[in-house]
């Protein structure tokens, strides 16, 4: 396809050979965002990115420790040498520390070493039988499109009026146990594979009280077990987990399941846990653009880190000085401002930090942020495959960059519900670029474990990955016109909505959306031919304006300013309804349940396409372009 950036890049050309037309005055040559990118890159270098990397990878940094604490220092002590701007913000995240975990198997002599999760319930000598669950792909799905409450597919709403009483605030609604599910009644689940953010509930759910997890190597991979995200709210606090669970290795897994071979086997969990309010603290750098009213991207990635974290992620923390110093020095060449944030809060308090901020500049990014994009994971040893995540309106220029800096034939992917990509709401489009190491290499297998060391990440590697952000900020913060595709968001909001009408049948009818998704589509055309004319803050505002209403429908299934739970989603995630039309007699209340919460959605959807329109429409008329 022709690429979104190749596309502005012409743009920009035109821009210089037509001033009179654009009736703005024309760029100097160097402001262009390859040229921008071309000396960022080379004041990123390996040796500079290596001695960041060894400063704050030297600490173990779980947020809201002295050891991220003293990372935190670092980076402001650099930013501030430079003259950054920079700003830390000190609040109170809810967070959850796993401590120890024990598992005593009675009346045998084997005591495998466990550790517990950030998040599990906390636990002393609980005591029950262990039933095999056998892997978490054995699990029942939870129901799509419940909103704030978790429950298994089939055992939704209208399905059974006891079900799901959340009345007493905190519970784990424990369902009905499902027909074909195994009968997990005060039992503690034995299961292989390390969990998803709900793979406790869905244990809870099946009637479970307690959990042991089994590596399907022989490590411990530290992880996070709640489907909140951010500070829970009174919304959805209710969704803290409420069982206990512990992690263990492949061969004590095996010994267990050995034993589980010769009889009823009955252990005794215990799990400790120290969560609560802890003060965390988040260093935002601000360089701005020359010209006063510029808006801004926002570029992310958290500092905190199960131990050292080397990979996960100082390396990023690394990139992120540097591109920040790098850009700073070149301040005059940005036509938009750079925002850069070190979440804390990023694992124990699960994306606590870029939540907060979130929250609490709800309306400065509404109003002046232009995109977000995001960092974890980079600089890998050893990394062959790249890859990225980016909303649709990013995809070309996410597969342009990874294209022309890596040779890589690259199709992002749609954002999964994860790394600090907390800003949906907001209705920022996305990037993030990835570079993983090969399944067969052995894979990145030290993610989340005290192996997680300096040795780990190479810094060429780094560098190629740094080279990556260098293009893709580069290209958001000094290209004339702002580099989204809006015809690339709303086709992929067509091809979704498409896709639910197939899901439909002829239960539901999509029809209005889509005329008024083709109309849309019209005046996108119009504005995309017209951008050759130029850009400035009101341009950019502008396109955001337009996307941002499809953003928060096509990526988001509930509100703007209250976080969807950390599950992934498909896009229209708020029509996921569909499928209980398409499984439930009409008579039943499921059935009228679902189609209710479709109508609402339905209404949500429409007026996020007229909103969209109307953006389009006042860009169009007011000649800004
Ligand atoms: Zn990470």
């Amino acid at each position: 396809m022709l690429s979104a950036r190749r596309s502005v890049l012409l743009a920009a050309i035109m821009v210089l050979l037509t001033p009179m037309l654009s009736g703005c005055s024309a760029p100097p040559p160097d402001s262009q965002g390859l040229e921008l990118a071309e000396v960022v890159r080379s004041l990123v270098t390996p040796s500079g990115l290596e001695e960041q990397l060894e400063a704050i990878a030297q600490y173990e940094r779980p947020s809201g420790s002295e050891g991220e604490s003293a990372a935190i220092d670092h980076v402001v002590a650099v930013l501030e040498g430079d003259g950054i701007p920079v700003d830390v913000y000190t609040f109170q995240a809810y967070a959850s520390d796993p401590i120890t975990a024990s598992i005593e198997v009675i009346g045998a002599d084997l005591q495998p070493e466990a550790i517990t999760y950030s998040f599990s319930a906390a636990a002393e000598r609980l005591e029950g039988r262990l039933v095999d669950v056998g892997t978490l792909d054995d699990l029942p799905d939870l129901e799509p499109g419940t909103g704030e409450r978790l429950v298994l597919r089939g055992d939704g709403a209208g399905r059974d009026s006891a079900a799901g009483d959340s009345r007493g605030g905190r519970s784990t609604q424990v369902a009905p146990t499902q027909a074909g599910l195994l009968d997990l009644s005060g039992a503690i689940a034995l299961i292989e594979g390390i969990p998803g953010t709900a793979s406790v509930d869905q244990l809870a759910l099946m009637g479970a009280a307690g959990a042991i997890f089994v590596n399907s190597q022989e490590r411990l991979n530290d992880l996070i077990v709640t489907t909140t995200w951010g500070t829970p709210s009174l919304r959805n606090y209710h969704r803290l987990p409420t069982l206990p669970a512990a992690h263990v290795k492949k061969s004590d897994g095996e010994a267990l399941r050995n034993l589980m071979s010769r009889g009823t086997v009955r252990v005794r969990l215990t799990t400790v846990v120290d969560t609560g309010w802890k003060e965390h603290r988040l260093v935002v750098a601000r360089i701005p653009a020359p010209a006063p009213d510029a808006p801004y991207v926002l570029f992310g990635g958290h500092i905190d880190a199960w131990y050292h974290g080397a990979c996960d992620e100082g390396a990023s923390n690394a990139a992120m000085l540097e591109l920040a110093r790098a850009f700073y020095q070149h301040r005059h060449q940005l036509r938009r401002g750079l925002v850069v944030a070190w979440w804390p809060g990023h694992s124990n308090a699960r994306y606590g930090g870029s939540t907060w901020f979130a929250d609490n500049f709800f309306a400065d990014l509404t109003s002046n942020a232009v995109a977000y994009v995001n960092v974890d994971g980079i600089g890998q040893k050893d990394a062959k495959r790249f890859s990225a995540n980016a909303s649709a309106a990013l995809v070309g220029l996410a597969a342009t960059v990874v294209q022309e800096r890596s040779g890589a034939e690259i199709d992002p992917s749609r954002p999964g519900r994860n790394s600090d990509q907390s800003f949906n709401g907001v209705g920022l489009p996305l990037l993030q670029f990835n570079h993983n190491r090969l399944a067969e290499d052995g894979g990145y297998w030290w993610w989340h474990t005290p192996d997680d060391t300096i040795d780990k990440v190479d810094p060429e590697v780094l560098k190629v990955d740094a080279d990556l952000y260098s293009d893709g900020l580069a290209a958001l913060l000094a290209e004339p016109v702002l580099p989204v595709d809006l015809l690339a968001e709303v086709d992929a909001f067509g091809a979704a909505i498409e896709r639910r009408q197939a899901e439909a049948g002829e239960r539901f009818d999509l029809g209005e959306a889509r005329r008024r998704q083709v109309h849309l589509r019209g005046l996108v055309e119009g504005i995309q031919r017209a951008l050759a004319g130029g850009g400035g803050r009101q341009v950019d505002i502008a396109l955001v304006d337009i996307l941002r209403p499809l953003h928060r429908v096509l990526y988001s299934p509930s509100s703007p300013f209250h976080p969807d739970p950390g599950l992934d989603s498909s896009p229209l995630p708020g029509f996921t309804a569909l499928g209980i039309l398409a499984e439930e007699d009409p008579a039943s209340d499921r059935y009228r349940f679902a189609e209710v919460s479709l109508i609402r959605e339905h209404n949500r959807l429409l007026e996020a396409l007229d909103r969209s329109a109307a953006a389009a429409e006042r860009l169009l008329a007011t000649g800004g372009l």
